[in-house]
């Protein structure tokens, strides 16, 4: 274990057994139609990776790269669009691959874009959910594990753009950060 990690919350092995599950349940809710999935980068990016490869039928992948304005009086709409999607998801099924939903401000901003741009049907899987900090409500169809209110590292998940390369998801001690 690194030994900025206090504690390890999810193993590789068991990351990997649910990211199977989720894969069979999106697979099973999209019936063989094709689907486009999105990465939210960068955090979601080894989810994004293990999760495509769990899905079956005809998926696309494409990527996009977005803060939101970080006020949390603004609930929808207000996304910055660093890097967007090279594809337009017009009539399309878009499934978005975030790694974690926090305050939910981010993904509440997101989600209604894509429905603008005339998408079928938008829906969201998470790898993990942050309940007791959300401000705003986000569905998640898909999700992984509800966790505590603290701070994770790993599997994608950075600090400072640390830690990404861990392969288990854990918590960061405390003075690492202070
Ligand atoms: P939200 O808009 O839901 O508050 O924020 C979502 C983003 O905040 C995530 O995509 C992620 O980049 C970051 N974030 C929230 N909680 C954590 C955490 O515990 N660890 C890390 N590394 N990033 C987090």
């Amino acid at each position: 274990m690194h030994s900025d990690i206090k504690e390890i919350l999810f193993t590789e092995a068991q990351l990997k057994e649910r990211i199977s599950e989720l894969g069979k349940e999106i697979s099973t809710t999209y019936q063989g139609e094709d689907v486009t999935m999105v990465c939210v980068l960068k955090g979601a990016v080894m989810f994004f990776a293990d999760l495509v490869r769990s899905v079956e039928g005809n998926v696309s992948l494409d990527f996009i790269s977005c803060s939101s304005y970080g006020d949390s009086t603004i609930s929808t709409g207000e996304v910055k669009i660093r890097k967007d999607l090279d594809h337009d998801v017009k009539g399309k099924h878009v499934l978005v691959v975030e790694d974690i939903i926090d305050t939910g401000v981010t993904l509440s901003a997101l989600l209604p874009l894509l429905r603008k741009r005339g998408a079928k049907s938008v829906r969201l899987a998470a790898l993990l959910s942050k309940p007791d900090r959300r401000k705003v409500e986000v569905p998640i169809d898909f999700e992984g594990f509800t966790i505590p209110d603290a701070f994770v590292v790993g599997y994608g998940l950075d600090y400072a753009e640390k830690y990404r390369n861990l392969p288990y998801i854990g918590i960061l001690k405390e003075e690492v950060y202070q």
